[in-house]
C-alpha cells in the first residue's frame, strides 16, 4: 500500500517501543486486507500519556495501542471505557469513534481466545491462577466476565497482593456467578489441593522469565494430571519450564505467545471490524 493524504494513522504508545512487533503485524494485515491505514510506534513516557492522547485526538488517529508504562494513566484520558478496561483498571487499546476516544482492554480477551484456539473453552470451568500484577488482573477479570465458573487466585504477599484483594471484590460485585477465592502463594498445601480440582492452571507471574527461567511454580510434577490444561503468560522464553514440564506429562498447553497474538487480533477487530489474517500473522511473526 502506498501512503497518501487519505491514509489513516494507528500507533502504539509506551516506553520502550523500539522492540515491538506490533507495527510489522498490523501493517502486514492492513496491506493484506487492502486497508489504507499505517501503524507506527511512539516512545511516550508515563507522564506524557495525556499529551499523547491530545496529539492523537488532534491528528484524528483511528486508534492506538498502549503498552507499559502508560496503561493505567490512559484510563483517565479516555472519553469512555469498556467494562473490562474499567474493572481491570488499565487500557491497552483506544478506538476513535467520531472524535470520542473509547478505551478497551484486550489482554484478558486475548488470553481467552488463545485458550479457545487451543481447544479449551473456559465457560463454567474452574481456573487456578498465580499472580496479581497487570497480566493476572486482566485475565482474572476478563475470564470471570466471559463465563468462568470458579477462580482460585494464589498471590505472593508483595505489594501486588492488594490488587488481588481488589480483583476479588470486583468479581464478587460485578460477576456474582463466578465463585472467587484468594490464597497466599506460600500455602503449598492449599496450592496443590486447589490444583487437584481445577480445570486449568495459569501462571501469570514473572516466574519462568529471566532471571527466573529455571523456575516453575509447580514443583511437584504429580500435579500435572492429563486433563489439566496449563497456561503461561510468560512468552520469553516461548516454552517456559512450566510448559515443558506440563508437555512432558501430557497436559494441553496454552503458551504466552498465544495471548500476545490474540490480544492483537482483538484490537484489530475493534479498529477495523475485520478479522486479522491470523494464521499468516502467526506463521510470519509468532513462530520461533
Ligand atoms: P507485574 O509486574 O504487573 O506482576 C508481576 C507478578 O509476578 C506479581 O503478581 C508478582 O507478585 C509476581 N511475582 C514476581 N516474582 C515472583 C516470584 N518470585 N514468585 C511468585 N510470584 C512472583 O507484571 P505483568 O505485567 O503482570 O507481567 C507478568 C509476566 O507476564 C511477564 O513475564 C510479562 O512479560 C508477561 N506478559 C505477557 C503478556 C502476553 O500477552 N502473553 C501480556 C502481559 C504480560
Amino acid at each position: 500500500m502506498e501512503i497518501s493524504g487519505h491514509t489513516q494513522l494507528l500507533c502504539l504508545i509506551g516506553s520502550p517501543v523500539g522492540h515491538s512487533g506490533s507495527p510489522a503485524m498490523y501493517n502486514y494485515s492492513f496491506d493484506r486486507l487492502g486497508l489504507d491505514y499505517a501503524y507506527l510506534a511512539f516512545d511516550v513516557k508515563e507522564e506524557e500519556t495525556a499529551d499523547a492522547f491530545q496529539a492523537l485526538r488532534l491528528f484524528g488517529a483511528k486508534g492506538f495501542n498502549i503498552t507499559m508504562p502508560c496503561k493505567t494513566a490512559a484510563l483517565r484520558c479516555c472519553d469512555e471505557l469498556s467494562t473490562a478496561a474499567r474493572l481491570i483498571g488499565a487500557v491497552n487499546t483506544v478506538v476513535n469513534e467520531g472524535g470520542r476516544l473509547i478505551g478497551h482492554n484486550t489482554d484478558g480477551l486475548g488470553w481467552v481466545r488463545g485458550c479457545r484456539a487451543s481447544g479449551f473453552d473456559i465457560s463454567g470451568k474452574k481456573m487456578m491462577i498465580a499472580g496479581s500484577g497487570g497480566a493476572a488482573t486482566a485475565i482474572a477479570i476478563t475470564a470471570a466476565l466471559e463465563g468462568l465458573g470458579e477462580l482460585a487466585i494464589f498471590a505472593q504477599r508483595d505489594h501486588f497482593f492488594a490488587n488481588a484483594e481488589a480483583t476479588v471484590e470486583k468479581i464478587r460485585g460485578h460477576v456474582p456467578g463466578c465463585k472467587v477465592s484468594l490464597y497466599d502463594l506460600a500455602d503449598k498445601e492449599r496450592f496443590y489441593a486447589e490444583i487437584s480440582n481445577s480445570d486449568i492452571f495459569t501462571n501469570a507471574t514473572r516466574v519462568g522469565m529471566k532471571p527466573m527461567d529455571e523456575m516453575s511454580l509447580i514443583e511437584d510434577k504429580s500435579a500435572f494430571r492429563k486433563d489439566l490444561v496449563v497456561s503461561d503468560v510468560v512468552y520469553n522464553p516461548r516454552t517456559t519450564k512450566l510448559l515443558a514440564d506440563a508437555q512432558a506429562a501430557g497436559c494441553r498447553n496454552v503458551p504466552g505467545i498465544s495471548m500476545l497474538l490474540w490480544q492483537g487480533v482483538e484490537a484489530f477487530r475493534l479498529y477495523t471490524g475485520l478479522d486479522m489474517p491470523v494464521e499468516e500473522v502467526r506463521e510470519k511473526y509468532f513462530s520461533e
